[in-house]
């Protein structure tokens, strides 16, 4: 899975689509979905589908890992170094070339949001916990990804990327958006003065756990901010914390363990 001609064969109905991507429905002619931990080649504490090189996996792993999502959705998936940040790259013709060459990158570069008009170059965020978010303009066909965590949702990273889209194209009253799994807010304790921070700038994240103490509900943040846009956004609203098919970073981070990175990936077809 590694020519560009073999891309470009590949004809994908839903049908097809692995078992372990959760679809989402962003319209017609874009394919859309989260993975889990199911599939690929990664051995435990990876195990195993990791699409992440920053976790200590095997670079050779990882990219086999990427081929098979990139066989699921039709296309080779490009991902950022994602950096808590709100910067927000635009892939053209130049970089869809060079994820469909043999000598793909591992990175398009620094960011928490790629976007792209191109069709047959997928998007990808990589995630343990925070959002992930897709975007797509089914009509004029814009499509986008985006890493919300803590950091990037009091920079307005889900507003930023919403913004670059419509830059790129799209239009406000045919925005669409799918929020991922992450972890929720009856999980996500936080103490009582990052509460107040993150809450004061997004209200909707404030949240109390289970066991009443601070918490921080991000999810509920990024929904609200594509609601504040008007996006009808579909939610997987499956907790990565207590959800054994998901990589979760805090229950790894617990546990004295590593862990690898889902994704969220969406694709022009
Ligand atoms: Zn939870």
């Amino acid at each position: 899975m590694t020519s560009s001609a073999t891309w470009a064969q590949e004809a994908l109905l839903p049908a097809d689509l692995g078992a372990g991507l959760l679809r989402a429905d962003l319209g017609p002619g874009v394919v859309a979905g989260f993975t889990t931990r199911h599939g690929g080649v990664s051995p435990a504490p990876w195990s195993s589908l990791d699409l992440a090189t920053s976790t200590g996996d095997e670079e050779a792993r990882v990219r086999r890992n990427r081929e098979q999502v990139g066989a699921w959705v039709g296309a080779p998936v490009a991902f950022a170094t994602q950096v808590h940040g709100r910067t927000v790259l635009s892939l053209g013709a130049a970089e869809r070339a060079e994820w469909q060459s043999v000598a793909a990158p591992l990175s398009a570069g620094e960011a928490d949001g790629l976007v792209t008009a191109e069709s047959g170059l997928g998007l990808g965020v990589l995630v343990a916990d925070c959002v992930p978010v897709l975007l797509a303009d089914p009509v004029a066909r814009v499509v986008g990804a985006v890493h919300a965590g803590r950091r990037g949702v009091v920079l307005g990273v889900v507003d930023r990327a919403v913004e670059a889209m419509l830059a790129r194209g799209a239009r406000a009253s045919d925005l669409r958006a799918a929020v991922g799994p992450a972890v929720c807010g009856a999980c996500y304790e936080v103490p009582h003065a990052l509460r107040d921070e993150v809450s004061a700038v997004v209200p909707e994240t404030w949240a109390t756990t289970d066991a009443g103490t601070p918490a921080l509900d991000l999810p509920a943040g990024v929904l609200a901010r594509l609601a504040a846009h008007g996006v009808p956004t579909t939610h997987v609203s499956r907790c990565t914390l207590t959800d054994p098919d998901l990589f979760s970073h805090r229950r790894a981070t617990v546990a004295g363990e590593v862990t690898g990175r889902q994704a969220g990936v969406v694709v022009l077809a």
